[in-house]
């Protein structure tokens, strides 16, 4: 073996075991320190709030950037997938509510993939929020709360807005954005430990992990059909089905406790196996929500 074929093993023997820890490794879940999921709980605060129930829940996609499927579970291939951004809409026929306002520009971010942002929809997103009763967020990444920050009428858009204390003091998992200087001064967040019902059919559970002020949104229609906004616990499905987590680099760069989000897709995972009659909806997964939008379930445009 000549000098550098030696130096080139020992180089590929070395690199091994950091590849197999970055990019391969999945945490298991821990069975003492399981996420709690509570079904009967939660369909019972679904009724907390009297009055007409969510009629139809509305999405926007409103950007669509590009990962590697390695990116999102590890151990997956370093194969393209899509990962679109969305905003939801539950229709009542007295209100509306908004959950997750995408974001307003794709302008400040090196290092995307971006394959689409949609004006149209951003448009469409940001007279939506004008009009919600309230406005929340399944966590306070860019993604989600950018429309929001970046609002024409952020001002009159605060009676509606429920961020939770734990979205707000994370600042820095905002970047490339942040808190407009003096807005949310004397604002009132809305704090709440494990399941809160906040209208009728619709209950935000805490889960934390992805982000300290990750929350899931339980969607009970009117028609008695149920849904489970996931945020971003989970961007794509297959971590659920897997129970497999990000690959650490990923996890690393977004400061992701793998254990808390680890634990959760144990429960998403039985959640699914015990309850398929409620749908997950994972964050970033376009064919889950092309699927649930051919059922019925979501409907395409606000
Ligand atoms: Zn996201």
């Amino acid at each position: 073996m000549s000098r550098w074929l030696r130096r080139l093993a020992i180089f590929l023997i070395i690199l091994a075991p950091v590849y197999y820890v970055l990019v391969l490794h999945s945490p298991a879940p821990d069975e003492g320190a399981a996420y709690p999921l509570d079904v009967e709980r939660l369909r019972q605060l679904a009724t907390a709030h009297a009055g007409p129930g969510v009629s139809e829940i509305r999405v926007e996609k409103v950007a669509e950037f590009a990962f590697a499927e390695a990116m999102v579970m590890a151990g997956e291939p370093w194969r393209e997938t899509p990962i679109p951004i969305y905003s939801f809409k539950l229709v009542f026929p007295d209100q509306t509510i908004v959950v997750d306002s995408a974001m307003a520009s794709v302008e400040a971010l090196p290092g995307f993939v971006v394959r689409d942002f949609d004006e149209d929809a951003l448009a469409r997103m940001n007279a939506a929020m004008g009009e919600a009763e309230q406005i929340v967020i399944t966590h306070e990444h860019f993604d989600h709360i950018g429309g929001i920050l970046a609002h024409p009428q952020l001002q009159q858009l605060l009676p509606a807005l429920k961020l939770t204390p734990e979205q707000l003091a994370h600042e820095d998992r905002m970047q490339p954005l942040s808190l407009p200087e003096g807005v949310f001064d004397d604002y009132e967040p809305l704090a709440y430990e494990g399941m809160h019902a906040i209208a009728p059919g619709v209950v935000l559970l805490k889960a934390p992990g992805h982000t300290p002020g990750s929350q899931m949104v339980y969607v009970q229609l009117a028609d008695g059909s149920e849904v489970l906004l996931l945020g971003d616990v989970s961007w794509q499905a297959r971590n659920i089905h897997a129970v497999k987590e990000r690959p650490l680099f990923m996890t690393l760069m977004i400061k992701e406790n793998r254990e808390q989000v680890i634990n959760q897709f144990q429960a998403l995972h039985e959640l699914a196996t015990r309850h398929p009659e409620i749908r997950q909806v994972p964050g970033h997964d376009g064919e889950v929500m092309g699927k649930l939008i051919e059922a019925g379930y979501l409907i395409k445009g606000f």
